[in-house]
């Protein structure tokens, strides 16, 4: 028999609260048909709650209530109260915010003051900005021969499909939604079956919001069931895509065996931090550090790779250990936690062994390297010098709070290292050197480069990588345009004068 809709989630310290665990189609809670999941407390190791998955008919379902709703009500919805929607799940999503920064600590294990202040005060900045942009969006008018009129439209693709990862389960969902929604899209988006939490509390707003039935649809389920019914479903006209490498060739795969709906794909990185013999070395350390221990070092972006100029090299390091020394490691309710768990056993495995790789493909290990503890999934930030870009933790995604130093002679044998990866999603250069900063950043090939910082993000400036981090871009202008399709109307001027 199927369960309930709302659970009793219990926290590590004591409390408990309600959570949704059904599938969120046409602005109803329904059961799944699929298999329950377990969604896991990553500080205990205890099951939190079962949440329901969506089968291939579920899917179907969910595909056609978007379907249906591009095609009635939200084509008739003006621009501008498209925006006020936006605005007011925004408004809503302030109202709860400690409810969502519960979640997120709760079923991700992030620290729950990190996950209220950037994750869910980013994501309602987010829904606020493109809230804006709902009734801005225009095609041109251009010019071709005296006879004729010519004009562009930028029209919604119709109904898109999300499919999202378990490292920032309110935030990227967010970047997806946001646009994709302002745009005059209808979207079905499916959450990681490893933190489906935060977003179903977001679907019980999107229907407090007034989104009329349809328009937006939650669901949950393993990848290689729901997520492949859903990408490579012939009613679905676009995929925007948040994951690993791996999973977005099968997504590419599955696009050309449907209908070829178009794809966006934002996947994994090994990206490079250089230090250059001129930085400003405290700056770069307490960068560098956050660059690659943010979020547990669970980040797409992360600055995984440092490269230092020999010159500076053992001061950085000495300067950086001090600040990786800093990070409290601890459970996600404690204040002045910034590091908690790794999202669950696999990972914590995964982030192990590639520890154990570093040590015998001989990289140093000067910091960390251990679990903490023996329940939940800390590990220590980690640091290895003596690296060489042919070692396995130099060039493979360890997706954890792991950083592998190695050093440079020449700005152009930095840059070489940088850009031999297959990766390449962002990269960050310290220099006091304006134009050191210009040339590095124009030589990296990556989608974003910070110069003196790192993990820098604003709603307005587009975020997405080269080669196999994937493409197009998320954030921004340019992410309305990837929502969109652009349609050219030329007109003949029979003249009768
Ligand atoms: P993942 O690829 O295993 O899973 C991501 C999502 O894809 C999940 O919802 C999963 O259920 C689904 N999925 C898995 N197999 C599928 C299939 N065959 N068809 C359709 N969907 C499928 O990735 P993850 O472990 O959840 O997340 C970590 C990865 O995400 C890392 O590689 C990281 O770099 C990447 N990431 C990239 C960005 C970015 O913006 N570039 C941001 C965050 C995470």
């Amino acid at each position: 028999m199927s369960q309930a809709d709302i659970q009793t989630a219990k926290l590590s310290n004591g409390n408990s609260l309600k959570v949704h665990t059904q599938l969120f189609i046409n602005n109803e809670f329904v059961p799944g048909r699929g298999p329950l999941i377990d969604t896991i407390n990553p500080v205990n190791e205890q099951v939190i709650c079962k949440v329901h998955s969506a089968s291939e008919e579920d899917v179907d379902a969910a595909v056609d209530a978007a379907n249906a709703a591009f095609k009635n009500e939200w084509k008739k919805v003006a621009a501008a109260q498209r925006g006020r929607y936006l605005n007011k799940l925004a408004d809503l999503m302030e109202r709860d915010i400690d409810e969502l920064a519960t979640l997120e600590a709760l079923d991700n294990g992030k620290s729950f003051v990190v996950a209220r202040d950037v994750d869910i005060t980013d994501s309602i900045a987010c829904f606020r900005y493109f809230a804006g942009w709902a009734d801005k969006i225009h095609g041109n008018t251009i010019e071709t021969t005296y006879d004729k009129m010519c004009y562009t439209r930028m029209e919604p693709v119709g109904c898109v499909a999300s499919v999202t990862p378990w490292n920032y389960s309110i935030m990227m969902p967010t970047w997806k939604l946001a646009p994709a929604l302002a745009a005059g899209n209808t979207i079905v988006l499916k959450t990681s079956e490893v933190t489906p939490l935060g977003m179903l509390k977001v679907a019980e707003l999107i229907k407090e919001a007034g989104f009329p039935a349809g328009v937006v649809n939650i669901i949950t389920g393993y990848g290689h069931i729901t997520g492949n019914h859903l990408t490579a479903h012939p009613r679905v006209h676009k995929i925007a895509f948040t994951g690993s490498t791996a999973t977005g060739r099968r997504i590419m795969d599955g696009s050309a065996k449907s209908n070829l709906k178009k794809v966006q794909l934002e996947l994994g990185g090994k990206s490079a931090q250089i230090v250059c013999a001129d930085a400003d070395l405290e700056n770069a350390a307490v960068q560098a550090c956050g660059g690659i221990f943010n979020n547990h070092g669970q980040s797409c972006n992360a600055g995984s790779r440092i490269l230092v100029h020999e010159d500076v090299h053992d001061k950085f390091l000495e300067l950086f250990v001090a600040e990786a020394k800093k990070i409290k490691v601890g459970d996600p309710f404690d204040p002045e936690v910034s590091q908690g768990p790794q999202i669950n056993k696999a990972q914590f495995e995964k982030i192990l062994e590639y520890i154990d790789i570093g040590k015998k493909e001989g990289a140093k290990l000067v910091h960390g390297g251990r679990r903490i503890g023996d329940k939940g999934y800390f590990i220590e930030p980690t640091v290895f010098t003596n690296c060489h870009n042919n070692m396995r933790v130099m060039r493979e995604e360890i997706f954890g709070p792991v950083v592998a130093i190695g050093t440079f002679k020449t700005i152009d044998e930095a840059i070489e290292i940088a850009n031999d990866s297959d990766y390449g999603l962002a990269g960050g250069v310290y220099t006091s050197s304006i134009e050191t900063g210009i040339i590095v950043s124009n030589s990296l090939e990556a989608g974003t480069i910070w110069v003196n910082c790192y993990d820098v993000f604003d709603q307005s400036t587009p975020f997405g990588g080269y080669k196999q981090s994937g493409f197009g871009k998320e954030l921004g202008l340019d992410s309305l345009k990837e929502y969109s399709h652009i349609k050219t109307v030329k007109i003949q001027l029979i003249s009768r004068l």
